[in-house]
């Protein structure tokens, strides 16, 4: 029997997904940045995105980048640098997003001590409010930027979809797009990468509307996930589950379906409400709340239906399932991001690579 509760990975399925999305962001020229911080850059994996063809790879956290140090293409930070973490930043990424002069005056420092340039690419917020620079102050930054030793700009940026879920279109990309040709004109630079968003871009990219300039997206959830991300849609042609949560029946009982007694809350702090369905044969799972949020799992077994979860048990209803289950049998689960980032995170599920 394998250790549960697993978090199963198919290498293969990563490559084939990589490969997939890869050759298909080629035919518009495109340059894809494999993203790595959902499975926590466990290398394994970030090494069949390179083999499916990414251009880089790149992760929220140093620390993971740190992870990645033996693979040998150039890493990107996605996360605003810290200013308290440039020394690191400088050593582990080869480029950095950025939208503050202080961290990148901070970074300018640290490349010059380290002897080398740290490359960075200059966000640009188009309406989602999440990171960047609202546009009006893009030429007055770049002004800057330019004057500073041991930092190249090689390219500008947005994310979109994020906090605000605003969908990437020609419009707002456009915009992107032509900021970059007039930098290029008034400064009389060249950027080479014009990095149009996550996974959410994805669906521009297939109805041919992404703005020509545009050169590279940074992928993960597409990748991993097999989904597009403005509107949720799977993919066609990749798989959308590289990712399983196995999890073992440690108890398995037929009950009813609304508890006996006076309902207070429930272990967070909610008062519970259940609707009556009467006696259900119920299966409890050892994986919880520590790992994974309930509701963003899905039962590879359609007939399953999930009732909740506390810290550490997940409770089930397998009673309209073909399958008769039993004490000690394994449950399987498809994933949602939230879910395989949870369980990625978690130090105790434990990751079988296949
Ligand atoms: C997480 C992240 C991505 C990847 O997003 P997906 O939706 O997983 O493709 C891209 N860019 C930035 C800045 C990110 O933080």
């Amino acid at each position: 029997m394998s250790i549960c509760p697993r978090l199963e990975i198919s290498i293969d399925k990563v490559r084939h997904n990589t490969k997939t999305l890869v050759d298909s962001a080629r035919r518009h020229n495109i340059d894809i940045t494999g993203v790595t911080k959902v499975f926590c850059a466990i290398p394994q994996v970030a090494d069949a995105m390179v083999k499916g063809g990414v251009k880089y790879l790149a992760d929220s956290r140093v620390e993971n980048l740190m992870k990645l140090e033996n693979i040998n293409i150039p890493k990107w930070l996605l996360r605003l640098p810290m200013q308290s973490q440039a020394r690191e930043i400088v050593k582990y990424a080869d480029i950095s997003l950025n939208s503050e002069l202080m961290t990148i005056k901070k970074l300018s420092a640290a490349a010059r001590e380290a002897n080398l340039i740290h490359k960075i690419i200059l966000m640009i917020d188009l309406g989602d409010l999440r990171e960047g620079l609202w546009q009006d102050k893009v030429e007055e930054a770049v002004e800057e930027i330019l004057k500073l030793e041991g930092i190249k700009l090689v390219g500008i940026g947005t994310n979109l979809t994020c906090y605000g879920g605003v969908v990437p279109n020609s419009e707002n990309l456009g915009k992107l797009s032509k900021m970059a040709e007039k930098l290029e004109k008034d400064f009389d630079i060249e950027l080479e990468i014009i990095s149009g968003g996550n996974s959410s871009s994805l669906d521009l990219l297939e109805k041919k509307g992404m703005p020509e300039k545009v050169n590279n997206l940074r992928l993960g959830e597409s990748i991993l996930l097999g989904r597009e991300t403005a509107y949720g849609n799977p993919i066609e042609g990749i798989y959308q589950d590289a990712f399983q949560l196995v999890a073992e029946i440690v108890e398995l009982k037929e009950k009813p379906t609304v508890p006996v007694g006076e309902i207070g809350m429930d272990a967070f702090g909610n008062k519970p409400v259940f609707k009556d369905k009467g006696i259900r044969k119920r299966a409890i799972l050892a994986v919880g709340r520590q790992d994974v949020n309930p509701s963003n799992i899905i039962p590879v077994d359609d007939k399953i239906r999930i009732f909740g979860a506390s810290s550490d048990h997940l409770i089930i209803d397998v009673t309209d399932s073909k399958e008769e289950y039993r004490v000690g049998d394994e449950i399987r689960f498809n994933l949602e991001y939230g879910s395989l980032l949870g369980l990625a995170t978690s130090e105790y599920v434990y990751k079988q690579i296949k």
